[in-house]
C-alpha cells in the first residue's frame, strides 16, 4: 500500500513514522509513503500558502490552488482514496482504518491554521475523518495516527495478524491484562492460571477479564 501526506510540515510525518514497528516495517517496504510539501506548490513569489478569510474573522486559510497543484503531482492510481484530517469528519475508527486497506493508494491532506479553502476540500477529497472531539493545531499528528493504525494491519508488519486481532477494539472488547517478568512487583504476584502452561485455561482467564474490563470501562462496546 502507498501512503501520500499532502502537509506543510513533511518532517513532522516523517520523523514520526520513521521510528519503532512501523520505522521498521517502512524501511523493510511494507508500504510506502511519500511526503509533499504543499508550500512547494504555491505560485507566489513569497511561496504563500495562506491567506485572511473571505467575511472576516480571526487566523488564516489555506488557498485552494497551493493544495491542488500538490494533489495534481501524486501519480495517478485506479484504486485511490484521498482523506482530509478535520474535526469535521466521521471519527476514525479500527471498523474505518480496516475498509481503508482495501485502497492501493491513500492520500491524505493536512490541514493547518483555521484550515483549507472549501472549494478545494469538495474537489480532491473523497472522505474527512477526524481523530475526536477537539481540535488540534494541525492534521499531521491526526495523519501519523491513521497511517499508523492502517499500516500495522498490513502484511507483515507485524509478527503475525493475530497481534493485532487479539487487541483492544479489534476483537471488539479491551484487551485483557498483560504481565512480565519479574513473576513479584511491588508484593504483586502475576495470576497463578497465566503459570499453569494450561492454555484452555489462560484462554478462558483471558476472556473473562477482558469482558470484565470491557464492562467497567467501556460498556458501550458490549
Ligand atoms: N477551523 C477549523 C474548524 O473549526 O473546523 C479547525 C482548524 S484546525 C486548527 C487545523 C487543522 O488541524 C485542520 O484543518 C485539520 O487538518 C487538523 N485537525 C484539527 N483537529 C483535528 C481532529 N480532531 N481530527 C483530524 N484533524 C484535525
Amino acid at each position: 500500500m502507498r501512503f501520500d501526506v499532502l502537509t506543510l510540515f513533511p518532517d513532522l510525518i516523517k520523523n514520526v513514522l520513521s521510528e519503532s514497528v512501523i520505522g521498521r516495517a517502512l524501511k523493510a517496504g511494507c508500504f510506502e509513503l511519500y511526503t509533499h510539501n504543499i508550500r512547494d506548490y504555491s505560485e507566489d513569489r513569497h511561496k504563500r500558502v495562506d491567506d485572511t478569510p473571505y467575511g472576516g474573522g480571526k487566523g488564516m486559510v489555506m488557498a485552494a490552488p497551493p493544495v491542488y497543484n500538490c494533489f495534481c503531482s501524486i501519480p495517478e492510481c485506479e484504486n485511490r482514496h484521498t482523506v482530509y484530517m478535520s474535526p469535521k469528519g466521521k471519527i476514525l475508527t479500527q471498523k474505518k482504518a480496516r475498509e481503508l486497506l482495501n485502497y492501493d493508494n491513500l492520500i491524505v491532506l493536512c490541514g493547518h491554521y483555521e484550515g483549507i479553502d472549501r472549494r478545494v476540500i469538495d474537489e480532491i477529497v473523497d472522505e474527512e475523518i477526524s481523530v475526536g472531539d477537539y481540535v488540534l493545531t494541525g492534521g499531521e499528528i491526526p495523519c501519523c495516527i491513521l497511517i499508523d493504525c492502517i499500516a500495522r494491519m498490513l502484511p507483515g508488519v507485524l509478527a503475525n495478524e493475530v497481534c493485532f486481532e487479539d487487541e483492544s477494539i479489534f476483537s471488539g472488547m479491551l484487551e485483557y491484562p498483560q504481565y512480565t517478568r519479574p513473576y513479584e512487583y511491588h508484593g504483586v504476584k502475576v495470576p497463578d492460571v497465566l503459570l499453569s502452561g494450561d492454555h484452555r485455561k489462560i484462554d478462558e482467564w483471558r476472556y473473562s477479564q477482558a469482558l470484565l474490563l470491557t464492562e467497567k470501562l467501556r460498556p458501550d462496546l458490549l
